[in-house]
């Protein structure tokens, strides 16, 4: 059975480590003293390394994981960003097997947060890096809203019950911008308080589930009629298209 583990790093990262058996592949790690130290305590044998995107706080552990954990282990990771410790550049419709733990994953582009952010679905489990967010989403940096508003959509599509591991543990103050957009919501209110008693307990928010995302996070309804309006509001004119109310809430989130 595949189980992940999140491995917390610098602030608020958490580096997600998928083990079966004695073997462990890893998901962003952006350091790499807090995975070997994990591999370590485990007895844990690396076999792969993902990566979302080339952000630092995602790869900046890739190169001593390699030395440390062993040269031949493959580093998968997005084809058009430059990500200098890949051995396998992948994107959209690529395959991502990892026999080592009976896992194998769809690599999907969702651009936005960067140029070529990519994300991994298989066994049940989204591996989205900083594009989605508990309750929220990542900053627009190299794309454009529509971009990411695209690739939100695209994540959305997958099943209610897929379970969502992002980057960052940044859910309550991500709930709380939510709250200001939508204050009738009450499935949001009811999810403030269970991961506050998470937070409170030391436990991670994470993974949600799409279904709970869409339930509750204001960047994936962007079509329902209180989000809209919300925008207009903040913006203070009438807009159209989804994409546009995801561009606004997304600057107001900016500026929360
Ligand atoms: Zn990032
Ligand atoms: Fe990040």
């Amino acid at each position: 059975m595949l189980q992940v583990v999140p491995v917390k790093a610098f602030k608020d990262n958490y580096i997600w480590t998928l083990r079966a058996g004695g073997n462990a592949a890893v998901v962003d790690p952006g350091d790499a003293a807090p995975v070997l130290d994990y591999l370590g305590k485990e007895g844990l044998r690396l076999c792969a390394i993902l990566a979302t995107h080339h952000h630092a706080d995602h790869v900046g552990g890739v190169a001593a994981l390699l030395e440390v954990a062993g040269k031949g282990v493959p580093v998968y990771g997005p084809k058009r960003e430059p990500i200098p410790t890949l051995t396998h550049p992948v994107s959209e419709g690529d395959e991502v097997k990892v026999p080592e733990i009976g896992a194998s994953f769809s690599v999907l582009d969702i651009p936005g947060h960067t140029r070529a952010h990519i994300a991994y679905y298989g066994a049940g489990a989204l591996f989205c890096g900083d594009t989605l967010f508990a309750c929220g989403c990542g900053r627009v940096f190299e794309g454009t809203p529509e971009q990411m508003y695209a690739s939100l959509e695209k994540l959305a599509a997958l099943p209610d019950e897929t379970k969502v591991y992002c980057g960052h543990e940044y859910t309550l103050a991500n709930i709380g911008f939510a709250k200001a957009v939508e204050p009738e919501n009450r499935a949001l209110v009811e999810r403030e308080a269970r991961d506050r008693r998470l937070r409170e307990a030391g436990r991670p928010t994470l993974p949600s589930t799409l279904g709970e995302e869409k339930a509750t996070n204001p960047f994936l309804r962007c079509r329902q009629r209180p989000v809209v309006e919300s925008a207009n509001k903040y913006l203070g004119e009438r807009l159209g298209a989804p994409a546009q109310v995801f561009a606004a809430i997304r600057e107001w989130k900016n500026r929360f």
